[in-house]
């Protein structure tokens, strides 16, 4: 059995963690790829330098919405070079955030469609993510994807990163090419939208996700998060879908390898 961690800040864990200990870890739970997203250039750098360092690790580059302060008329061309890098698979993660609010609107707005543009001209697929700002970025993602339609159509476009809208609009963001996912949310008592989407979505829209060092599944609830969790997610969609865990396992990786294009 294998697994996949599609979200993980092992570029911003804290200081006094040990990345060796938590991707041995990793391995000895099964996971046999990680993926860490970028919040701005620094981390995303960092993101490189720990692919580089450990095989199951592969980075993502962007700049978070509440990052979004440092980019500048640069940004774009940096992130260009850096995804020529082999291990980087995806831009991300982008969005935008309305909740936290640390950026103005417009400048979140401004990086984010620079940033759809850059995987249109890498091919690299987005991680996104969206906090009380779903509508915008619904309507936006929609329009974004129309314009790809004829080009590529059976490619998937991205990723809802800790989706938080309800089943219509999983269902209706999935037909137009973005994959869910979910993380270790699902997991706690109260939350019964993202356990109704894991239960009804195929399968085939649904990605596993800890978003380390943050939101640990219960029974780790708490505690620093890390990529050894992932299977408690996994078990959580399996136990909800009556399924094998090694049927979650299974799909969800392929779904990953199908997005990110990691055995090419
Ligand atoms: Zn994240």
């Amino acid at each position: 059995m294998t697994l996949v961690d599609t979200h993980c800040h092992l570029n911003i864990m804290q200081a006094e963690s040990n990345l060796e200990e938590i991707i041995e870890n990793a391995i000895q739970n099964d996971i046999d790829r990680i993926m860490v997203p970028g919040i701005d250039l620094e981390s995303s750098l960092e993101a490189i330098k720990i692919a580089e360092k450990f095989e199951i690790v592969y980075a993502a580059i962007g700049y978070h919405p509440n990052h979004v302060n440092s980019w500048n008329e640069n940004s774009f061309s940096i992130l260009q070079d850096l995804s020529q890098h082999p291990k980087v698979k995806a831009i991300g993660e982008i969005g935008l955030d309305f909740y936290r609010d640390h950026s103005p609107k417009s400048i979140q707005l401004h990086a984010f469609t620079e940033q759809l543009k850059l995987s249109e001209s890498t091919g690299l697929p987005v991680i996104i993510h969206s906090r009380d700002a779903f509508t915008e970025i619904f309507d936006i993602l929609i329009k974004w994807q129309q314009t790809r339609n004829s080009t590529e159509p059976d490619r998937y476009l991205g990723i809802l990163h800790a989706f938080e809208g309800n089943l219509e609009q999983a269902h209706l963001i999935t037909k137009h090419r973005f994959l869910l996912g979910i993380g270790g949310p699902i997991t706690y008592k109260n939350s019964y939208d993202t356990q109704e989407i894991a239960m009804k979505i195929p399968i085939e829209s649904i990605l596993l996700e800890t978003d380390s060092p943050f939101l640990s599944p219960h029974p780790r609830r708490g505690k620093t998060n890390e990529p050894a969790n992932i299977k408690f997610i996994a078990e959580k969609i399996a136990h909800l879908r009556e399924k094998p865990l090694k049927w979650v396992s299974e799909v969800t990786s392929k779904n990953a390898n199908k997005i990110f294009a990691w055995e090419q």
